[in-house]
C-alpha cells in the first residue's frame, strides 16, 4: 500500500458540506466542513459511528448525493457540479461495493450477465466497443481475480453465501479497471471469519492491482486491517486524521481513544482506552462548541464554547480537533 510521494492526489475533497432540510426550517448537517486528500495507491479508512455521516460522504463522493457546497476533486478535475453525461466516463473509474450484498445484485439475471453489463456498455481504453470475445476472456480473468470459479457466471445470485457474492460485487466493481474504490460497510453483513477472507481478497487486489481505496466501517478493528491511514468522524466532521498506526496507538481525539477502547482484540501498545458513554447527539442539535463535549471525560469551559479546527499535531500528518488534545 506504498503511495508515491510526488504524485498527485486522486481525490481532493475541499470544504464539503451536505445538509438535508426538514419539516419546520430543521437542518440535518450530515456532512459539516470534510476536508482530505487520498493519494494514489492508498486505502483511507473512515471511521465512526452510526449517524457520524460517513455514508453521507460516501454518496457525495460518488454524486449519489449532491453536495451542498464544497468540492470534490478527482484525478485533478472538478466533479462537484458535473452534468451526468460528462459525469458518466469518469463513473468507470470510481467504482463501489456497498453493504447489502444481495440487494446489489439483481435476483433474476446470471452472475455472467450482470459482470457483462458494464463491459457492454462502455467502450475499451481505447474507445472502442468489446467483442463477445474480449468480454467472455475478462468475465474469466475477474473470476479468477475474486477466486470464484468460471462456472459461477452460469448461477444466479441467491446460490452462493453472503461471502461469496461480495466477491461478486467486487468483481463487478472491478470490471472497468477503476481507480477509486469507495467500499461502504462491505463486510458488515458477513460472519467474522467470512470478514477476514474478503479484507484479505480486498488488501490482495489492492497490491496486485495498484487500487485505491477508501474503506467506510463502524468498526475500528476493520479499518485497522486494510487502512494506512484513517479518518475519525463524529457529527458530520472529521476529528481525527493520520496514519493507521499514529492514530490507533496514540489517539489524540478522546472520541478516537474511545474506539480503540471497543476493538475487541487487545492490540499491543494502544493507548489506554477510555470506553464511551451514551449516544450520539442529534445531527439535527448539534451541541455548542465542541460537538464531543456532551460524551467527552476531559470536557472543559472551553470546550462547550469553541469548535475546535482539524489541526496538526505531528509533521507525519498526523491532526485532531480538539482543544486539549490526549
Ligand atoms: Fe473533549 Fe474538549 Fe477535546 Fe472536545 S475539545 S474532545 S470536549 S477535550
Amino acid at each position: 500500500m506504498k503511495t508515491s510521494a510526488t504524485s498527485s492526489p486522486i481525490l481532493e475533497v475541499r470544504d464539503l458540506y451536505k445538509t438535508y432540510r426538514l419539516p419546520r426550517r430543521q437542518e440535518l448537517k450530515a456532512v459539516d466542513g470534510v476536508s482530505f486528500s487520498v493519494m494514489p495507491g492508498e486505502v483511507l479508512g473512515v471511521v465512526g459511528e452510526s449517524g457520524c455521516g460517513k455514508s453521507s460522504l460516501g454518496r457525495c463522493l460518488l454524486r449519489l448525493a449532491p453536495a451542498t457546497s464544497g468540492q470534490i476533486v478527482f484525478e485533478g478535475r472538478d466533479i462537484t457540479h458535473l452534468p451526468e453525461r460528462t459525469l458518466r466516463p469518469l463513473r468507470q473509474r470510481i467504482q463501489m461495493v456497498f453493504q447489502d450484498s444481495y440487494a446489489s445484485l439483481n435476483p433474476r439475471r446470471r452472475i455472467g450477465d450482470l459482470l457483462a453489463e458494464p463491459l457492454k456498455v462502455h467502450p475499451d481504453a481505447k474507445g472502442r466497443k468489446r467483442s463477445s470475445a474480449e468480454i467472455t476472456a475478462r468475465l474469466h480473468e475477474l473470476m479468477e481475480l475474486v477466486s470464484l470459479p468460471i462456472t459461477a457466471l452460469a448461477r444466479y445470485p441467491h446460490e452462493f453465501s453472503g461471502g461469496q457474492r461480495q466477491r461478486i460485487n467486487i468483481a463487478r466493481a472491478l470490471a472497468l479497471s477503476p481507480r477509486l474504490i469507495l467500499a461502504d460497510e462491505p463486510v458488515s453483513a458477513l460472519d467474522v471469519s467470512v470478514q477476514a477472507q474478503i479484507i484479505n481478497l480486498f488488501a490482495d487486489l489492492q497490491k496486485q492491482l495498484g487500487l485505491t481505496y477508501i474503506f467506510i466501517a463502524h468498526d475500528l478493528a476493520v479499518v485497522r486491517q486494510i487502512s494506512n491511514r484513517v479518518a475519525v468522524m463524529y457529527l458530520g466532521r472529521i476529528v481525527e486524521i493520520g496514519d493507521t498506526d499514529s492514530v490507533l496507538h496514540t489517539p489524540a481525539h478522546p472520541y478516537t481513544a474511545a474506539l480503540t477502547a471497543a476493538i475487541p482484540r487487545p492490540v499491543t501498545g494502544l493507548a489506554r482506552p477510555v470506553p464511551l458513554q451514551g449516544d450520539v447527539p442529534s445531527p439535527i442539535n448539534r451541541p455548542s462548541g465542541c460537538r464531543f463535549h456532551t460524551r467527552c471525560p476531559y470536557v472543559q469551559t472551553r470546550c462547550k464554547q469553541e469548535d475546535p479546527a482539524l489541526h496538526s499535531i505531528h509533521p507525519n500528518g498526523h491532526e485532531v480537533a480538539c482543544h486539549f488534545p490526549l
